[in-house]
Order: structure tokens, then C-alpha cells, then sequence
């Protein structure tokens, strides 16, 4: 069995991780994933282990005890999240995810929890999501301590049009976090490879955080054999599409630049049925890749394309997003550019001038949630589109109303 690397805590290390997106993660030692003898009954307390455990036996019963699960909070591909608690603490809430038992690998972990534990110990950022701790439960099945992030995510907000209101201030402020959070990730040399509306979750105090890296990877090596079959679909880049086996962060970046296009239209703006529609879908809006935008393009392995439609100009995008301005159709159009090689990199998104652009992000405290933000959604409600609103003054994207779209 694979060993499980341990990241220990104390009660009130987690409970200042928990509050702070800003702390540091102290890499314990690992610990071996030996089956845990039964848990005692929730309450015992203190936290007692069998001396007859080894070392690493008894740290991992340790670090499992802390915890209490709780109500089941959603479930993916590979795991079911659970809200859970510190024992000592039951105030301090976190999020549990149980890695599911997957038939294929009874004889190490499977390779996405694997990813996810790796690439989330080595990244520490506010706009990324938090691992707190790891335990083995009965059946040695695995499960990440994160940090909980309890106002949904970014999808929900997008969908949301009947009772959520939001403009060009909040989409720069929602941009700006999931900006850092992918330069950050390229800055140490891992892809995210699953950027989605749905994988950006929402800590209490608004700060966006990038999710579920179970298909992350490093790509230190350029000339190692990647697989092209990652991203979902609507998310995914041309030369994913076409089978290219070398890529970089640019594969994330057009992702990014999809989620930009969603959040102003309120839809996803290449919703593919198949692979072949994705790259029809992605010929019209964008233009047709071709040896004259992108040279060698042809020789991909899986190139084939429907039509010849030459790439799309700026007027034509500023009929479509021009609500985030000039500079935002600029920095959106970078996003979406076919030949990976001319595509902005993330360290250059987060130098575009659109950012310095009026109007500012919207603060963190003001944008629109899904909970706890009623208030503030039903006064964004009240306001008609158009209407200027005085005590927020820069605000401007507050007029706009994307929802009617
Ligand atoms: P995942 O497997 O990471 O996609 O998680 C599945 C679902 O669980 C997500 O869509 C969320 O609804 C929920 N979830 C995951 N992580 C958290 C978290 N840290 N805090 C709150 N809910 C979460």
C-alpha cells in the first residue's frame, strides 16, 4: 500500500488555517496507510490510541480522531465531500473528502487522490484550496482535510439569474482570484487541467479558491508524454482536441479565458455535444485553426476541422463582451488565442492593463454569494439595470445586467 504523507496540525493550527487563507502548511512525516483498528464512539475524549498500533499506525489514528464527519456536502468523480469538524473545536468547520474505493487500484491509491494530495500539499495560496490534514479511515480509504468553503461555487452564481446580479466590477474581482491562483500553480510547474466555473469555490469572506486537482500534474519535463484527454470538455483547448501530447500552461489559460466568456454571458460559451462539435463550436467563435494562425497545427496527431472561418476580430468580440470594456475584450481575446505558443501566460494576464482599468474589482465583502449575501443580492435585485448607485459610486459595473441575456 502506498504511504500517505501526514500533514499534522494542532486544534488551533487548523482553526487559524480555517480563518486565514494565508498560513503556512507544516509538512509532518508520513505515515504508513496500515489498516486503523476500530475507532472508539465519536465522543471519547481524550484522544486515546491503542498502544498496540506502530508508529504510524497510532498517527494516523491520532490525526483521524480530531475530526468528526458530519452531513454529506457533495459528491465527484472520485470522492464524496462531508462536512465535518474539529473534535476539540466544533466550531472550526472543515471539509472532509472520502476518497471512493475504486476496484482498479486495490494495490495503491488511486492515481487522482494521488495527484490531489501531491499537488495540494506543494500549494499554498490564498486562491487556492487549503489541505489541512490527510488520514486513512477503515478500508484504508483515504481522506483529505480541507479547508471548508461554505458559499458554493462560482457555476452556481453564473446560473443563478433570477436572483443574482452581478457586472464588470465583480467579474475583474472573480478574474483577478482565479488569475493568481493559476499563475501560482504555473509559477511551480503544475497544470490544473480541470478549470471550471464549478471547481471555483467560495470561502465565507468571498475569496474565490481553485479546486479539485485530481487530474493536476507537473510539467517540469517538456519533453515527457502528457495524455490530451484531460479538461472538460467545454473548457478544453484546441490542441487538447487535436491530440497534442507537449503542452503547457496554456492549455489552463484557455480555460481560464472560457470562464471569462461564461461569467459575462452567463452560459457556457462552448458548450460541445461531442469532440467534433467542441472544435466546430470553437472554429466559429474563435476561427479556424490553420497553418497561417498557428504553424504546424496540421501535424497534430487527431487535426481535423469542419470549416474555414478566419479568426474572429475585435468588433466582433466587442459586440459579445463588450461590457468589460476595451481592455477586457483585449485580455479575453489573449485568453482565446488558438496557437498555444501566441496565447497570454498567466504571469502576463496578471500584468494586463485592464485590471488598472476603471472600474476596480469589486472588495471581497461586496460581491454577490449565494448565502449569507441575501441582503446584498436583494438590494442588487431593487436596482434596475442601469441605475447608478450612489454609495457605490466607481461601481459601475453594478449597472450593467448581464442576466437579461
Ligand atoms: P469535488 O470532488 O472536489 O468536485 O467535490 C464535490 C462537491 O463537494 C463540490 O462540487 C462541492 O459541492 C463540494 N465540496 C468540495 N469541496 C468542498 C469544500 N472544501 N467545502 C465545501 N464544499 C465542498
Amino acid at each position: 500500500m502506498a504511504v500517505s504523507p501526514v500533514v499534522t496540525h494542532t486544534a488551533e493550527s487548523v482553526s487559524r488555517t480555517v480563518l486565514s487563507p494565508l498560513k503556512n502548511l507544516a509538512s509532518g512525516p508520513t505515515s504508513s496507510n496500515g489498516t486503523p483498528r476500530p475507532a472508539p464512539p465519536p465522543t471519547a475524549q481524550p484522544c486515546t490510541v491503542p498502544a498496540t498500533l506502530d508508529l504510524a499506525e497510532q498517527m494516523n489514528e491520532e490525526e483521524k480522531r480530531k475530526y468528526v464527519k458530519g452531513k454529506k456536502l457533495g459528491e465527484g468523480t472520485y470522492a464524496i465531500v462531508f462536512l465535518g469538524h474539529l473534535r476539540a473545536q466544533p466550531s472550526t468547520l472543515v471539509a472532509i473528502k472520502k476518497i471512493k474505493v475504486q476496484k482498479e487500484y486495490t494495490e495503491g491509491m488511486a492515481p487522482d487522490a494521488v495527484r490531489e494530495l501531491k499537488h495540494l500539499q506543494e500549494l499554498q495560496h490564498p486562491n487556492i484550496i487549503s489541505l489541512l490534514s490527510v488520514f486513512s479511515s477503515k478500508d484504508q480509504n483515504l481522506n483529505l482535510v480541507l479547508e471548508y468553503l461554505p458559499h458554493g461555487d462560482l457555476e452556481m452564481l453564473i446560473r443563478d439569474t433570477d436572483n443574482v446580479r452581478y457586472g464588470a466590477a465583480d467579474i475583474k474581482a472573480w478574474m483577478g482570484m482565479l488569475t493568481r491562483a493559476i499563475w501560482f500553480c504555473h509559477e511551480n510547474f503544475v497544470l490544473h487541467r480541470d478549470i471550471k466555473p464549478n471547481n471555483l469555490l467560495i470561502a465565507a469572506d468571498g475569496e474565490v479558491k481553485l479546486a479539485d486537482f485530481g487530474l493536476a500534474r507537473g510539467f517540469a519535463d517538456p519533453h515527457q508524454i502528457m495524455t490530451s484527454n484531460v479538461i472538460t470538455r467545454w473548457y478544453r483547448p484546441p490542441e487538447l482536441l487535436f491530440g497534442a501530447k507537449h503542452y503547457s500552461g496554456a492549455v489552463d489559460v484557455w480555460s481560464v479565458g472560457t470562464v471569462f466568456a461564461e461569467l459575462v454571458m452567463r452560459a457556457p460559451y462552448l458548450p460541445g455535444n461531442t469532440e467534433i462539435d467542441q472544435i466546430r463550436l470553437i472554429c466559429e467563435a474563435i476561427g479556424t485553426p490553420a497553418e497561417d494562425n498557428w504553424p504546424g497545427v496540421t501535424t497534430l496527431p487527431e487535426y481535423t476541422v469542419p470549416a474555414q472561418v478566419p479568426v474572429r476580430g475585435k468588433d466582433w468580440y466587442e459586440m459579445r463582451f463588450g461590457t468589460v470594456g476595451s481592455h477586457g475584450v483585449d485580455l479575453l481575446m489573449k485568453t482565446l488565442t488558438l496557437n498555444p505558443r501566441l496565447r497570454i501566460t498567466a504571469r502576463d494576464m496578471l500584468r494586463h492593463p485592464w485590471w488598472h482599468a476603471d472600474p476596480k474589482p469589486t472588495r471581497n465583502e461586496d460581491l454577490p454569494s449565494k448565502a449569507g449575501g441575501e441582503a446584498k443580492m436583494g438590494a442588487d435585485l431593487k436596482r434596475r439595470p442601469g441605475m447608478i448607485n450612489d454609495d457605490r459610486g466607481s461601481k459601475v459595473a453594478r449597472k450593467l445586467d448581464f442576466g437579461a441575456r
